[in-house]
């Protein structure tokens, strides 16, 4: 977790990093980083293998603090598995429908998700946003994803002084979020 906190909070991190979480006992292993699309200049990340664990990667300081919609989908085509994203304002959770969503259910997600992108990358990008008028875009987000079944919640860490707390509370909701087969 030490590692992780470094990986999103310094400014000379702008890569992302990917790897799986055993749930036995709560080991994060690393897998791989970020690579750049030569034709986009797009980041993307190859997500391990491991079909039983679940998964995670990071979004560096220099990137977004929330999911982008390739994560979303991920997360419901990985069909039972926990998506976890940590970033520098806190840690998203996420596991799709239950099932592959039809396009109606797609569209509302892809919708919702588009508006949090374009006010988030907005106001991030002037002075003056504060932690709570983020927080209300992520709430609005959140439960209108939750409304339509898909089960994504986030944990803000902003307020969280106490770095183990903090820790044990991520560790805790992976747990209860997460299958239990390993
Ligand atoms: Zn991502």
């Amino acid at each position: 977790m030490n590692q992780i906190r470094h990986l999103v909070n310094s400014p000379n991190v702008n890569f992302e990093t990917v790897g799986y979480i055993r749930k036995k006992n709560m080991s994060i292993v690393q897998t791989g980083v970020s690579k750049t699309n030569t034709r986009n200049g797009r980041k993307y990340i190859n997500f391990p293998n491991h079909k039983k664990h679940i998964q995670w990667h990071t979004h560096p300081q220099t990137d977004g603090f929330w999911p982008s919609f390739e994560d979303l989908n991920k997360g419901y085509n990985d069909q039972g598995i926990l998506h976890v994203l940590f970033t520098r304002f806190g840690t998203w959770l996420f596991r799709g429908f239950g099932k592959i969503p039809d396009t109606f259910h797609h569209d509302l997600l892809y919708h919702n998700w588009d508006w949090l992108n374009l006010v988030l990358t907005n106001r991030t990008s002037q002075t003056g946003w504060t932690d709570t008028e983020a927080m209300t875009y992520i709430h609005q987000f959140v439960s209108t994803a939750n409304r339509i079944g898909f089960h994504i919640e986030f944990l803000h860490n902003f307020k969280s002084t106490d770095i183990n707390k903090y820790t044990q509370l991520v560790k805790n909701r992976i747990a209860q979020l997460s299958p239990l087969q390993e």
